[in-house]
């Protein structure tokens, strides 16, 4: 008996093609249970131990944090400069190898941890170095661009569908957001005026948006962008 859709052999007892899936049939031959011609389940690939990968990751991290706290002591007696490197150190490791810590990750509040330790390592350099410009710049910057992102993640989370409109309204939201971000950095730093630098990106990020709205929209032309990038 072979398969009537991809016309690999298939032994007599088996109900479904192994290959792909298609119920297998044949008008005179009765089909019985028996050993199948091919391996039902796909055998796993030997891989380096999950936790063995992770402690060694995590030592490849800390070895320098050590190192470099440990120099600064020496020659200053005090967490001068290794506080920077430290912190940078620390948000790596929390965006990049603490979520495979878990078995299955959860995107959503991987994403949102991952903000706040950019927010958090944004915060020491403001202390460290003498700044006030964390709290009228970067906080306002880092919350809203990490809540829209936040947002993308958990609604990419659940909504199997609609991802244009997804990235199409966290464009138009990111683009709104520009001359925001211009006037708090004029407020902070004291430039002198407000040019309108931040129309440009705005313009784009809203031309961006509405360009993916439009296409999530009008089928005939989604599928006209999608066959000229063979997507
Ligand atoms: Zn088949």
């Amino acid at each position: 008996m072979y398969c009537i859709n991809c016309g690999v052999k298939l032994a007599d007892t088996e109900k479904k093609c192994p290959l792909c899936g298609v119920t297998a049939c044949h008008p005179y031959i009765k089909q019985e249970e028996e050993v199948p011609l091919f391996p039902g389940q796909r055998y796993p690939t030997p891989q380096l131990p999950p936790r063995t990968a992770q402690i060694i990751i995590t030592t490849l991290f800390l070895l320098p944090i050590f190192i470099t706290l440990l120099c600064d002591l020496q020659i200053n007696g005090a967490v001068v400069w290794s506080g920077y490197v430290v912190g940078a150190l620390g948000m790596a490791y929390a965006i990049f190898v603490l979520p495979y810590w878990f078995r299955r990750p959860h995107s959503v509040a991987f994403t949102a941890l991952s903000f706040m330790a950019i927010g958090l390592y944004v915060f020491y350099i403001n202390q460290a170095s003498g700044g006030d410009w964390f709290l009228t710049f970067a906080l306002p910057v880092v919350g809203y661009v990490g809540t829209v992102v936040t947002a993308v993640a958990a609604l990419l989370h659940r909504l199997r569908r609609g991802r244009l409109y997804i990235f199409g309204g966290a464009f138009l939201a990111l683009g709104a957001f520009m001359p925001l971000m211009e006037y708090l950095i004029v407020a902070t730093f004291c430039r002198p005026r407000f040019v309108g630098w931040s129309l440009y990106p705005m313009t784009a990020l809203l031309l961006l948006g509405a360009m993916l709205i439009f296409l999530a929209l009008n089928q005939p032309a989604r599928e006209r962008m999608e066959r000229k990038f063979f997507l």
